[in-house]
Parts: structure tokens; C-alpha cells; sequence
């Protein structure tokens, strides 16, 4: 497969600078999303337009989707007018959202028996990530799909194989669990330090160079301290990931107490209308319960 032509359907935060990544390492990239901005924004740097699902599928060799949710990956890999229903001989299909993981073990199965190739990458690394091209992509399926869409994944960032199909979507949730907790973690430091009468952009700045330091400090710690809730990465999706997380609890037999309690927390940022704001701005749900809001002190 020299220089396939890649489809790339799901053109949001994320699948918008991927697709711009694709384009500038040289690849002809089909662009659609359900909305025509994001269409027309991946035209301007180079894509051609898809006019639907079944229309990108059938003009394209790699089909890859960066959806929201389960929900919309099961209809457009899975629907009547979706990838599988129309995919060529001998094409690879790799979804990169983040979805259940038995949905991903479907999705194999059902391109085994189309004698089709299939992938679950989700990736972490953020909207940032996306722009750089330096997302970490966490691969499940074969060997062999894996190899023919390295070219593929190298302008978007590190590909990994994790393991059979569904296996990267488990590895997916074990990082949503991480940096879940972590956001928590971080919202209640800044929290207590807050109430306690301390900067809050003192504490980003000093436990970042100490044993605390992370990821979340490094790139979200001074965008939470200046309240800048702009997405990034949506609550809603994160409560999304959370949902995932306690059915793989299920699933599995394995009680993930902390990550229930992170869950509700990204719950109460729906009921109270905030699902739109950036998963940072899950300390609002901290500061409610404290009455106080986390600010910098004026210079
Ligand atoms: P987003 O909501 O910004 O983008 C999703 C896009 O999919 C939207 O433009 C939407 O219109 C489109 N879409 C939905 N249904 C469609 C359909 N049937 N046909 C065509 N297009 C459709 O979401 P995002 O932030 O880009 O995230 C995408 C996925 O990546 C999610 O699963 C998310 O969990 C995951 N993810 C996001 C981030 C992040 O920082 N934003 C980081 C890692 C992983």
C-alpha cells in the first residue's frame, strides 16, 4: 500500500489538526464530518471534501474515524451506510476515538469476516498533541494491520501495539484513569492551598519541580490557575471515558473506587451545565463543595 489514500471522518479538536498532520507528510486525505466547518477547514489545508461515510469509504484505503463517543463509532463503522458496509477489498479501517472496548473486539471480528483489516489506536497527548504531532497511540490488532499503518500513525505521533483487537482501548481507559485522578488530585491541592490563603500559581510553580510534578502541572497548571476553561479536551468526554472506565470495572471484576469517585465528580460537571469546559475545569466541582474560586494573586 504505496501512498494510500487516507478518509478521515471526524473533524473536531482533534481530527482536524490530525488530518492536517496527514497532509503535510504527503498523503491525499479525504475529509467529511456531520458539520461543514470542519470540512471546509481541512480543504484550506489541502484535503479534498467527502461528500458522507459510504462516499469516503469507497474512495479511500485507509478509513479512520476520530468520533465523540461508542454511540457514533457503532453507527458510522457499523450502520447500513457505514465504513463496514462499504469498505474495498483490502482496506485497512482504524477508529481512533476513544470507545468501549468490546465495541473494538466487535469491530475486528467484523472485519476478519469481511477479510478487511481493522485497528483500535485511541491516542492521549491532547489537543497540543494533536497539533504537534506527538500523540501517544495505543494500537490493538494484528501484527501485520499494525506494520501497514506505521506510515500511517508516524505524522500523527508514536504508535504502540498493545495487543489483539480491544486491547487499546484498554490501555486507553487505564490512562483516562490517570489523568483523571490527577486532575482531581491537582484540584484539591490548589483547592486547600487556595482557601489557605496561598498562590496558586506559586504551588503550580513549586510542585512542579518537585516529586508531584506531571503532566497535568506542565501543560494545564498555569491555564487552571488563569481559569482558562476553553477545550481542549470536554468534560463531557472525559465523563464519557469515565463511563468506560466503571463498565471495564464491571467487566473485569475489578473495584475502581477512586476512579468512581473522579466519575461522579465529572458527573456533577454535566448536571451543572459544564460539560463543554475543558477537563481542567473540573476544580469548579472542587470549589463548590469549598466555597472559594482557585485564582492567581494580582502581580
Ligand atoms: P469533538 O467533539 O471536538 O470532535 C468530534 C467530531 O466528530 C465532531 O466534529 C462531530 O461533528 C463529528 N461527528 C460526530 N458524529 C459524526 C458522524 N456520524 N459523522 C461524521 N462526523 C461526526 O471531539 P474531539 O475532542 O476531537 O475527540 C474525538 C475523540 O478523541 C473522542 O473519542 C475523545 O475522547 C478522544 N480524545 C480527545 C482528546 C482531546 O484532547 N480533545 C484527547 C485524546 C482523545
Amino acid at each position: 500500500m504505496s501512498n494510500p489514500t487516507i478518509g478521515f471522518i471526524g473533524l473536531g479538536i482533534m481530527g482536524r489538526p490530525m488530518t492536517k498532520n496527514l497532509l503535510k507528510a504527503g498523503f491525499t486525505v479525504i475529509g467529511y464530518d456531520l458539520f461543514p466547518a470542519g470540512i471546509e477547514e481541512v480543504v484550506a489545508a489541502g484535503a479534498k471534501a467527502g461528500t458522507s461515510i459510504a462516499d469516503v469509504t469507497k474512495r479511500s484505503d485507509v478509513i479512520i474515524t476520530m468520533l465523540p463517543d461508542t454511540p457514533d463509532v457503532e453507527k458510522v463503522a457499523l450502520g447500513p451506510d457505514g465504513v463496514m458496509a462499504n469498505i474495498k477489498p483490502g482496506s485497512l479501517y482504524i477508529d481512533m476515538s476513544t470507545v468501549s472496548p468490546t465495541v473494538a473486539e466487535q469491530i475486528g471480528k467484523l472485519a476478519g469476516e469481511k477479510g478487511v483489516e481493522a485497528l483500535d489506536a485511541p491516542v492521549s497527548g491532547g489537543d497540543v498533541g494533536a497539533q504537534k504531532g506527538t500523540l501517544s497511540i495505543m494500537v490493538g490488532g494484528t501484527e501485520a494491520a499494525f506494520e501497514r499503518a506505521l506510515p500511517v500513525f508516524a505524522p500523527m505521533g508514536k504508535a504502540t501495539l498493545c495487543g489483539k483487537h480491544g486491547a487499546g482501548q484498554v490501555v486507553k481507559a487505564c490512562n483516562q484513569i490517570l489523568v483523571g485522578v490527577t486532575i482531581a488530585g491537582v484540584a484539591e491541592a490548589l483547592t486547600l492551598g487556595a482557601k489557605a490563603g496561598v498562590d496558586p500559581a506559586k504551588i503550580v510553580q513549586v510542585l512542579g519541580g518537585g516529586l508531584a510534578r506531571c503532566g497535568i502541572l506542565e501543560n494545564r497548571g498555569q491555564r487552571i490557575v488563569s481559569r482558562d476553561f476553553n477545550p481542549g479536551f470536554r468534560c463531557r468526554l472525559h465523563y464519557k471515558d469515565m463511563r468506560i472506565i466503571m463498565a471495564a470495572g464491571q467487566a473485569y471484576g475489578v473495584p475502581l473506587m477512586v476512579s468512581s469517585i473522579v466519575h461522579d465528580l465529572f458527573k456533577r460537571m454535566i448536571v451543572a451545565g459544564r460539560g463543554e469546559y475543558d477537563h481542567t475545569g473540573l476544580i469548579t466541582a472542587v470549589e463548590e463543595m469549598a466555597g472559594i474560586e482557585v485564582k492567581k494573586h494580582e502581580e
